[in-house]
């Protein structure tokens, strides 16, 4: 599953930043998932909660903040979010040469703990 390596990655950096700073529990940590990634918050909540076991991030919490969409267009440079992450076309002019701004991020923002 897709998610739970990301989410075990994610852990894994804060578990060694956290042993070199002397941090002895997460209270919070904070992840940016864009839309194209095509992770589902609810399913890293759900890795959190079967990862978090351990002295470090129990009783931590997962925030996750997603990301919209937002390309923009080679020809006019209109900027324009998305609903449907495969549409490649322009609303301003109809042209289908577009790049994508946001919505492929996906990392940890910060996190918590004393
Ligand atoms: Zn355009």
């Amino acid at each position: 599953m897709h998610e739970l390596s990301i989410m075990e990655g994610v852990m894994n950096m804060v578990r060694e930043s956290a042993q070199q700073n002397g941090i002895m529990k997460v209270n919070k940590l904070k992840l940016v998932i864009g839309r194209l990634t095509m992770v589902l918050p609810d399913s890293l909540q759900f890795c959190f909660q079967v990862l978090s076991q351990d002295d470090l991030f129990r009783n931590a919490v997962l925030e996750v903040e997603p990301r919209e969409v937002i390309m923009r267009c080679m020809e006019c440079e209109t900027q324009f979010a998305r609903e449907d992450p495969y549409c490649y076309i322009c609303p301003g002019c109809g042209a289908n040469q577009v790049e994508i701004v946001q919505g492929r991020e996906l990392f940890l923002d910060y996190y918590e703990g004393e």
